[in-house]
């Protein structure tokens, strides 16, 4: 159960009067299940609204809750979310497998079932004959399946993604859509997914957040959003 509940959440960077409130009161109802996709110009307060979904940014007002859950009242090692960013940062001298692999021997997962969540990764993200490289050894499309894949053998409740294809080629950009959109036909994971790019969003996309000045402005699936019959 992943749904994600936002409700009248304001942020304010700095305090007093040299405070720059930055979003002014966004609603949100998210399904379990369901890809929503948080889209607008540069600086208009997307990523700050899906680091405070992932408990990484303080909330100046309101509250975001998942599977009813408080995410400030949450511990940071109990949230049931995994985030994949823009700069996926592997693990140099790490196989393929040991850097899908860490997360889950910090947390003591057995080998075995350590074994399984990552074949299971490696074979939706057609990684299976890569797993003995390492990092260097891959292009940016396959470190960026990696990444992905550290973030799914976690089996969260929810996908946070912050513009994951921005530092990709186009060819790549596609090829990594694709990719993310046959994992959430795969999995249903419930996933809030950042973006500028309105193609971007527009094909992953079940409902789509737009965001302007920090405020929301439109919410609904791309055809509500686009006028389109
Ligand atoms: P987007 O993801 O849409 O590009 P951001 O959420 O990064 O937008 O930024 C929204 C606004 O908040 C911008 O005006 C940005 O300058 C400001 N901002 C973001 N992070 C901080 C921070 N740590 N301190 C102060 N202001 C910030
Ligand atoms: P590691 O981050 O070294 O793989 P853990 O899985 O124990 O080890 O995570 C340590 C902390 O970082 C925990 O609070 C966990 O929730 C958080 N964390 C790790 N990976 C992610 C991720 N992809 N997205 C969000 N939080 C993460």
């Amino acid at each position: 159960m992943g749904a994600i509940s936002i409700r009248d959440v304001v942020k304010r960077y700095g305090r007093g009067a040299t405070a720059n409130q930055v979003i002014h009161g966004v609603n949100a109802e998210i399904a379990d299940g369901e890809f929503v996709v948080i889209v607008g110009p540069s600086g208009c307060g997307k990523s700050t609204l899906l680091r405070m979904v992932a408990g990484l940014e303080e909330i100046s007002g309101g509250q975001i809750a998942i599977a009813g859950r408080v995410v400030n009242d949450v511990e940071p090692a109990g949230r049931d979310i995994a985030m994949v960013f823009q700069n996926y940062a592997l693990y140099p001298h790490m196989s393929v497998f040991d850097n899908m692999a860490y997360g889950l021997k910090i947390k003591k997962v057995p080998a075995a079932e350590i074994r399984a969540r990552v074949d299971k990764a490696a074979k939706i993200l057609e990684l299976g004959a890569l797993l003995q490289r390492r990092p260097r050894e891959l292009s940016g499309g396959q470190r960026q399946r990696v990444a992905m894949g550290r973030a799914i053998v976690r089996q969260p409740a929810v996908f946070l993604f912050d513009e994951p294809l921005s530092n990709l080629d186009a060819k790549l950009r596609a090829q990594t859509r694709l990719e993310i959109q046959n994992l959430h036909r795969e999995l249903r994971t419930t996933s809030l997914f950042v973006t500028h790019d309105q193609v971007e969003a527009m094909t992953l996309a079940e409902r789509m957040i737009v965001m302007n000045a920090g405020r929301m402005e439109q919410i609904g699936t791309p055809d509500e959003v686009y006028h389109r019959p």
